[in-house]
Parts: C-alpha cells; sequence; structure tokens
C-alpha cells in the first residue's frame, strides 16, 4: 500500500480495495513508528480522519478527483487554518494560522487528507534542514546523514514512506537538493506558476512551491492541482494549465539537451558524475542528442543569490517583532526591549545571520555596491540561460555536488553549506522551472540528475522525467528498514 502511485491507489480507493479511513489510519500507523527521522513538525491525526471519511463519502458519491482520499503532508511553511505553521521557527511555535494558503486551499478541495506539517530549515533558510527550531531530520538512506533542506521533512517522509506526496518550495534549491538527497522527484515550476499566497515568504522574487513525489506521475497529479492564477498572488502568472499527465509519453526523439560544461567541473564528487554520466547515457538510448554548452555567469549565481535573498529575507521577516503573533519575550521594559528581546530570542543563527546580511548590503552606503550589482548579475544569469535555451530543449545536471553528507558536517561553516546549492541556485535567480529525478546511487546514497527547461515548460520536464523513470527503477528504490 505504501509503495503505490497517486494513480494506482485512486483505483484501489474507486474499486473498494481499501477505503481512504483505511489508507490514512496505516500512514498514520507508520508515521508513529518512524518519529526518529523526525519528519513531521505536527500530526493532524483527527483532522486526517475526518477528511478521509469526507473523502471516502465523495467516492462513493462518483464526485471524486484523483487525489481525493490520497494521504500527502504539507511543508510546515505553508498555513494551515486552525492548525500550528511554523515554518521551523521557534518564533511562530505558538503560531496557529487563521487561514489556508491558496496551495492548502487546492489541495482541500480536491478532497486529499493532510497527515500533517513537515518538518523544515528555519524559514526555509538552509540545505540540511539543521536550522530547524525542532532538530535536524534524518535521511532514511542513511540514518547520521542529513536530508537535505529545506524541505527535508518533505523528502525524508516521501522517501520512507510516510506520505504518498508532500508539497516543498524552492528559494535557492529546497525542492530540488533534498529530492535529491533522499532519491525522491522533485519539481520547481516556474516562478508565478504556482501561488505564493499563505505560503510565508524567505525571499519573494524566488520563492516558489512545487510537488515532491516518488514519480514524474505523480508529480504531474499534484502540479495540476497546484498550479494556476491566484488574484491573491500578484506575482502569480496567468497562463492556461496543460494537461501535465496527458503529455507524459511523447517520445524523446529528437530531445536537444545541453550539458553545460561549468556544471561538470571542478568541485563535482566523481561517483555524482560517474552515475550522472549513466542517466544521460539512457537519454541517449531514448533518442536524444547531446550538445556541450557554456554558460560563464553561472559561477557568479552564489555570491548574487545571497545578496538578494538575504536583502529580501531582512524586510519579509521585519513583520516578525513580538506584537501581532508569535514568539513576544517575558516582561519588557520598553517597546525597544520589546522588539530586541523578542526576535533575539525567536530567530535562531543562520536567520539572525542572513537578516544581518540583508540588511547592511540595503543600507544606503552600500545599496548600489552590493544590491545592484548582485541585480545585475542575477540579468547576466537569465540571459545565459536564455541563449542556451535557445540552442537546445533542456539542460541536464547535476542537483548537488556530492551524496549526502554527515549531520553535523557542515552547519559549522556557512560556506561550505551555501555550496550544496551551487547547482540549484541559478535556476531561481532566473525562475526558470527544474526537476530533481532519481539517477542511480553512489556509494549506496541516491543521486539527482537536474533538468532545466524553459519558462512553463513543466510538461515537457515531467514528459522527460517520466519517460526516464519507465527504463529505469531507481524512483522506486526503498531505504532499508522501510519496506
Ligand atoms: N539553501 C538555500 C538557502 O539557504 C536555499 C533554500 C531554499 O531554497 N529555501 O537559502
Amino acid at each position: 500500500m505504501y509503495n503505490k502511485s497517486i494513480a494506482e491507489l485512486a483505483k484501489g480507493l474507486r474499486s473498494g480495495q481499501f477505503s481512504s479511513v483505511e489508507l490514512t489510519t496505516a500512514f498514520l500507523d507508520r508515521i508513529k513508528q518512524h518519529t526518529a527521522l523526525n519528519a513531521y513538525i505536527t500530526v493532524t491525526e483527527d483532522l486526517a480522519l475526518q477528511a478521509a471519511k469526507a473523502a471516502d463519502i465523495r467516492l462513493t458519491k462518483g464526485d471524486a478527483e484523483l487525489l481525493t482520499g490520497i494521504p500527502m503532508a504539507q511543508k510546515d511553511i505553508f498555513c494551515t487554518e486552525g492548525v500550528k505553521t511554523s515554518c521551523g521557527s521557534k518564533m511562530l511555535d505558538n503560531f496557529i494560522a487563521p487561514y489556508n494558503a491558496t496551495v492548502v486551499d487546492k489541495f482541500n478541495s480536491a478532497g486529499a487528507v493532510m497527515l500533517g506539517k513537515l518538518n523544515m530549515d528555519e524559514f526555509a533558510m538552509g540545505s540540511s534542514n539543521e536550522t530547524s527550531y525542532y532538530g535536524p531530520v534524518k535521511n532514511p538512506w542513511a540514518i547520521n546523514n542529513v536530508p537535505g533542506g529545506s524541505s527535508g521533512g518533505s523528502a525524508a517522509a516521501i522517501a520512507a514512506r510516510l506520505a504518498v506526496c508532500a508539497t516543498g518550495t524552492d528559494t535557492g534549491g529546497s525542492i530540488r537538493q533534498p529530492a535529491a538527497l533522499c532519491g525522491i522527484t522533485g519539481l520547481k515550476p516556474t516562478y508565478g506558476r504556482v501561488s505564493r499566497y499563505g505560503m510565508i515568504a524567505y525571499a519573494s522574487s524566488l520563492d516558489q512551491g512545487g510537488p515532491m513525489t516518488r514519480s514524474a506521475e505523480d508529480a504531474a497529479i499534484m502540479l495540476q492541482t497546484m498550479a494556476g492564477f491566484d488574484p491573491k498572488d500578484s506575482t502569480s502568472v496567468d497562463l492556461p494549465i496543460p494537461d501535465y499527465s496527458a503529455g507524459l509519453n511523447n517520445s524523446l526523439e529528437g530531445l536537444k539537451i545541453g550539458l553545460p560544461k561549468e556544471f561538470f567541473g571542478e568541485g563535482l564528487n566523481a561517483d555524482v558524475a560517474a552515475t550522472l554520466e549513466a542517466a544521460i547515457n539512457e537519454y541517449l538510448k531514448l533518442g536524444a542528442k547531446i550538445t556541450e554548452i557554456s554558460m560563464p555567469s553561472l559561477k557568479l549565481a552564489i555570491p548574487a543569490y545571497y545578496v538578494i535573498a538575504p536583502a529580501e529575507c531582512s524586510a519579509n521577516l521585519s513583520r516578525f517583532d513580538g506584537v501581532r503573533f508569535g514568539y513576544r519575550c517575558e516582561n519588557p521594559v520598553d517597546l525597544a526591549d520589546l522588539y530586541t528581546r523578542s526576535r533575539g530570542e525567536g530567530f535562531g543563527k543562520e536567520v539572525k545571520r542572513r537578516i544581518l546580511m540583508g540588511t547592511y548590503a540595503l543600507s544606503a552606503g552600500y545599496y548600489d555596491a552590493y544590491y545592484i550589482k548582485a541585480q545585475k548579475i542575477r540579468r547576466l544569469i537569465s540571459d545565459d540561460f536564455n541563449n542556451a535555451l535557445a540552442e537546445v530543449d533542456v539542460i541536464m545536471g547535476p542537483v548537488t555536488p556530492s551524496t549526502a553528507f554527515g549531520i553535523g558536517e557542515k552547519i559549522g561553516n556557512p560556506i561550505e553549506m551555501y555550496l550544496s546549492d551551487i547547482y540549484t541556485i541559478a535556476i531561481n535567480l532566473a525562475g526558470l522551472p527544474a526537476m530533481s529525478v532519481p539517477a542511480g546511487f553512489a556509494k549506496a546514497l541516491p543521486v539527482g540528475l537536474q533538468i532545466i527547461g524553459n519558462y512553463f515548460s513543466e510538461d515537457k520536464l515531467l514528459n522527460i522525467a517520466h519517460q526516464y523513470q519507465q527504463v529505469t527503477d531507481w524512483h522506486t528504490q526503498t531505504p532499508k528498514g522501510f519496506e
């Protein structure tokens, strides 16, 4: 039951093989068995069973959708009405959201069953899930290793079969990097494809929610529900939404794949490189053609991101002041003390580091030197992608420079941690869609292949990933102890 796809489960629910209440109970039991992974911050057992009962009624009435009755989970960055929404922070440990994020509303209307809220790096700042106020998540493939971040809870939960599918968000790699390190499929849509309303903001010009699943086929179903214009999000885009599942079986004959030489140079672990080479060979067998390309501005992505993202976060996080919601310090002596201590005690170290960096970069004397300069680099990076995507259909490369590293290994060295997103961050700066697809193992740890496409080409990416998943079985592998 845990290893079935959304379509298979939907079939089982319709044929009466099992009910949504039974399916949901089975997943809730499994979550209790595997609390050591620390994938969930909140398990909403009662709400889940209520939703499952409602789904069963809908299924008998015959007006069910594919996701009706399917147990899934939300990253704890999405506001859920009446349910704690912590964003992985002490600052919001007491915050019960008064409304639903648009994405949550959409899953609820589809009749999906929310099992709970998933662990994540504090305010989505991190690449290892170690900055969470609720403690690190463990990688089901190697319990002493990180699952990646910031959507580490989502990735670990899917890999361990503690939910059928989950949401994630990606500001610089947070869907793709944990998907790669946990051996699952993750899709970061084009900026504007999925509403950000009710998704707690980190860096608003980069943040984008997307599906985290075992297969591309499941991701297509999830994205179908998540995508679309939202009048409540001024940056969401009003474009038709293709039928993502219908496009999965197109042939890849003649597909032009670009491999940027900057993605395969120094810094990429040799075992990861060898695994990716084998994956790319599969694409050749499927009829694709390879072109080597060059994207000279890619090397500037990390420095540009670590000016832009902190700048935006310093503005976004100013709302957490101890006054309206969230953590408030004990016995403040005056207003300044209330602000200072509430923020000082409520935020963790990495979040404070980002606020400091961002405030500095935006300050009067440094704005031109850092912020404006970073925005110019952002344009150069987009131009590199636009030029490349005029020549090839998609770009492929690694998601991460190495496989899952040890818990504690990088947390003391921010620069080294920031480098784990070296292959993902540029895509957010350009606003493009990209996927991480399970592509094999290096020393028994999962490796992800990144597929980057043009704006709003999610249908094409899903098709390309699905075709690969028809001839490989990496995405169906289960970590030991979680079969
Ligand atoms: N690791 C990156 C950061 O810490 C990206 C995080 C994300 O995508 N939310 O900013």
